[in-house]
Order: structure tokens, then sequence, then C-alpha cells
């Protein structure tokens, strides 16, 4: 990554400060969700929408700061990760161009992906946020997002140094008590409920787990290939 990246100035008034003292440990990334970059960025920086986010990046890989990363941008709504629940004070927020879910979801392109490796590179350089707390919108609130999705290249950003991605021992299946999987997906960082069966929130932690770390297995139950994947993730993240 040589290519020192430029970035666009396009404020929004929708941040504030940080509380006093909090470090910026997570990075947190997003699709849009919306049609068009336009939308987007008139969204992102209308005051009456009350949302933000340090950074958008379009699918041509165009950069926009929005908020100064010293800044609370607000971007993560009611969210939780390893107990925390005001993540956007402790993150800095990246949107990326998406029609989303809602709107006809398709693969990121090499464009935005190359822009956004700079740009977490230079962002992990400036804080310290460790390889374990690059993470999705959905991963910190599975019961209301889906962002950035199955199609995000969590595996290739991990090869240029961004975030975690554990190969994947494709030998053996396994088997794991559904207690004890909530419980190693409490130890990950998700909000997973403590229950012996199945649930609904329950469910929604596993499809949240599945779109990170498993997206061939998006299927929301606790199959013996997501078994093997929760201890994987649970021991490259103990070992990280
Ligand atoms: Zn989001």
């Amino acid at each position: 990554m040589t290519d020192a990246l430029s970035i666009i100035e396009r404020p929004s008034p929708n941040n504030d400060a940080r509380p006093g003292g909090t470090a910026v440990d997570i990075l947190l990334l997003h699709y849009t969700g919306m049609k068009s970059a336009d939308a987007a960025l008139d969204r992102l920086t209308d005051a009456n929408a009350k949302v933000s986010a340090h950074y958008l990046i379009d699918e041509d890989g165009t950069c926009w700061r929005m908020v100064a990363e010293e800044r609370r941008a607000w971007h993560a709504g009611v969210a939780c990760w390893a107990g925390a629940t005001d993540i956007n004070a402790r993150s800095i927020g990246i949107e990326l161009v998406n029609p989303g879910h809602q709107f006809g979801y398709r693969p990121f392109p090499a464009r935005q992906m190359e822009s956004l490796t700079a740009l977490c590179r230079d962002i992990l350089a400036r804080h310290p946020i460790p390889p374990s707390c690059v993470l999705g919108h959905s991963d910190v609130a599975p019961e209301r997002k889906e962002d950035p999705g199955e199609l995000f290249d969590w595996a290739g950003l991990a090869t240029n140094g961004v975030g975690l991605w554990p190969e994947r021992d494709t030998s053996g299946d396994q088997e794991l008590p559904f207690e004890k999987a909530m419980r190693m997906l409490t130890e990950i960082g998700y909000a997973a409920p403590e229950t012996p069966v199945m649930s609904g929130p329950a469910r929604n932690v596993l499809l949240a787990f599945q779109r990170r770390w498993l997206p061939s297995d998006l299927c929301g139950a606790l199959t013996p290939a997501t078994a093997a994947r929760i201890l994987e993730v649970h021991a490259a993240l103990k070992s990280a």
C-alpha cells in the first residue's frame, strides 16, 4: 500500500465530544444501505438525521471525511461489544457505499476495498485498536443490523493487516453444547444470551457470527460447521 489515500472533507454537524479519557479501541465498519453515495452523504451530513460516521467510501474508492477522529460520530446506535455499550464513544466508524440488503446488496468492488484498507491501516497506526476489535455493525447490534454483511471480504482485509481471520480447519465439524457455544460467543465479545436452548436473541447472534466468520453457513442455527468456527475464532482471539 504505497499510494497515500486522498480524502475529501465533507463535514457533518452530527458529532460531539468523546467522553474525557475514552481511548479509541474499536474500528466499526458499515454499509450505507442507500441507493447512492449522494443520498448517503446528504443523510450523514443532515443535522435533522442525527447520524454520521467518520468516513464514507464510495464504490469507486473516493473517500470523504465527515467527522474528525477525535470527535464522537453517531453511527453505532444501540449496541454492545464485550460488555461496553457506548460504542460511539470508543470507536471510529466507516461507512461503505452499498445499497445493502434492502436495495440490492452487491459485492464491494476492489477499488473500494483498496481505499478502505489504506484508511484502516492509517487509523490502526494512530489508535490502540487490537485486531480483535475491527468489527462490523452487525457484530455489535445483532438484533437490528446486517451490515456490512456476508459479502464483505473480512479475509482479504486481514491479509492486508486489518483485523483477524483465523484460517478455517475444514477437516472436521464439531459438536458444542448450546449453552457453551453461547458462552464462547460472549467471550468473543457478542452480546449472546445465557441459554441452553435456541431463542430469538440466540439466533440473531448466531446469524451475526455466521455473517462475519462463516458466510457459507448463514442459517442462524448452531450447525457443526458453526461450532467448529466458534472454536477457531475463540482460540484466535485468545491468542491475539
Ligand atoms: Zn451500520
